[in-house]
């Protein structure tokens, strides 16, 4: 892809409005624009990564049993109703009416809508557990929408929703998707901490949020530091080995301001092990039994001859939000040097040839090496503008391409000069370079 005919609208200086690096970064390099309060256009750059990490959780949810459906954004409000949540969910809600004077509403969540497809098509035992997902737009009326898409009003979220027999089965899901849930933050190159956590509105009996450590976050929480040593290596799908997954992460004190109790925190946790800081929830994951299957009526045939209604939970996942969550850990505002994860890099390379005006050979050479860059499925943009070397390097440095190549002066012979964005510069050969980013997009 060449600079000068891509859609990055780059700002020379920081938007005043934005008040976090991840809004101002989105901003500056137009990765989004705003529509209106808390609602915005996904412009290439920001609709690529996004595109890139909603791939991940799709895969991690797929691997787990998941089943991928897509449900719409616009709900009647008839099975609110049944519920009991149209008059509980409050102004959040955006409620619209149709030309038949039906009262509808556009999806906050999808657990009435898809409690309803449940009901209407599984009716025995037999065909649990279920797990269904999708991904899928929501809509919040927040009262504060802010720091760009981090709180938004729109906002992209994969929801997914277990269907089980007994309250057993049922945590065997919710482990499930504890696990998946470590192991997507871990390819986006997080590390998201499960807190235990308040029912909410949502309501029920078993929570965790997935909270990754920000200043600018807008979650209490209060840990010990001993949780970030731990990891979801080796974890196999069976239930004992997810129970013992959970049973190590719970033996930590880790928890949101909703569910702190000092008592308990220093109980639990020695001075020098605790820490008292914030983060931005990235995912959110409730058992919560029978209640929507009750009130709804969502029940199964057993093995007896008798009914019951099924056990559910829910399993969320802020797709854009994790866009800003990504660029809050990973941005040096002070440099401003922005390197995404290869997993979810918009261009794997940024190629910055030298261009003078009257010796185009640096951007032939440019064009060479990108030719021999596709073969190997690696991602490139090149700067093909007669800018000077520094701001081309400013600019690529917001854009943010893991690794970046310059064709200039010092690239000698077959030696490129070749660095980890923001890290020192090695010479190297193309062929070197080829290797050294396709094994990382192989451990990626
Ligand atoms: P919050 O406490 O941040 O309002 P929530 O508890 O209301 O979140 P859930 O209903 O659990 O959120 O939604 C699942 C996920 O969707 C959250 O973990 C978060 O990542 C994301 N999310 C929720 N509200 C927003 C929003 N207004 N803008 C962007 N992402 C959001
Ligand atoms: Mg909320």
């Amino acid at each position: 892809m060449l600079l000068s005919k891509s859609f990055i609208p780059i700002l020379k200086d920081n938007p005043s409005e934005a008040k976090i690096k991840s809004h101002q970064l989105m901003l500056r390099v137009g990765m989004i624009k705003q529509a209106s309060a808390g609602i915005y256009s996904w412009l290439p750059l920001g609709f690529k990564i996004m595109k890139k990490i909603e791939d991940i959780v799709r895969q991690e949810q797929n691997k787990i049993g998941a089943q991928e459906i897509l449900m719409p954004t616009i709900q009647s409000s008839e099975i609110w109703k049944e519920s009991g949540r149209y008059d509980d969910y409050g102004e959040e809600m955006l409620r619209i009416k149709d030309r038949q004077n039906r009262e509808m509403l556009y999806g906050p969540t999808n657990e009435e809508q898809v409690t309803e497809i449940f009901r209407s098509s599984f009716k025995s035992y037999k065909s649990l557990p279920q797990l269904l997902y999708h991904i899928q737009w929501k809509f919040r009326d927040e009262i504060r929408p802010r720091f760009g898409i981090m709180r938004g009003r729109e906002f992209y979220m994969k929801d997914a929703y277990s269907f089980d027999v007994t309250d057993e089965d049922a945590f065997y899901s919710y482990n499930k998707f504890f696990l998946s849930y470590l192991r997507t933050f871990k390819r986006l190159s997080l590390t998201a901490i499960p807190m235990a956590a308040d029912t909410g509105p949502i309501g029920g009996n078993l929570s965790h949020e997935f909270i990754i450590l920000a200043d600018t976050g807008e979650s209490k929480i209060f840990t010990d530091k001993r949780v970030f040593d731990l990891n979801s290596e080796g974890t196999k799908l069976e239930k004992s080995s997810l129970e013992q997954l959970r049973t190590k992460y719970e033996q930590y004190y880790s928890v949101t301001d909703e569910k702190f109790n000092n008592d308990e925190f220093e109980k639990m946790v020695t001075e020098e092990n605790r820490l008292i800081t914030k983060g931005i929830e990235v995912g959110h994951i409730f058992y919560f039994g029978d209640k929507y299957s009750k009130a709804m009526s969502a029940a199964v045939d057993l093995p007896g001859g008798k009914k019951d209604f099924v056990k559910m939970g829910s399993y969320g996942i802020g797709v854009s939000r994790l866009v800003g969550a990504i660029i809050e850990a990973k941005y040096d505002d002070k440099n401003e040097i922005m390197k995404w994860p290869l997993s979810v890099a918009p261009y794997d390379v940024a190629l910055i040839p030298m261009i003078n005006k009257n010796d185009t050979s640096a951007l032939e050479k440019a064009n060479n090496i990108n030719n021999e860059l596709i073969k190997h499925k690696i991602d490139v943009i090149i700067d093909d503008t007669d800018e000077n070397f520094s701001s081309k390097i400013k600019k690529m440095n917001l854009i943010g391409a893991p690794y970046q190549i310059i064709i200039g002066k010092k690239s000698d012979g077959d030696l490129l000069e070749f660095n980890e964005t923001g890290g020192d510069t090695q010479n190297l050969s193309l062929d070197k370079i080829i290797e050294i980013i396709t094994k990382q997009k192989v451990t990626n």
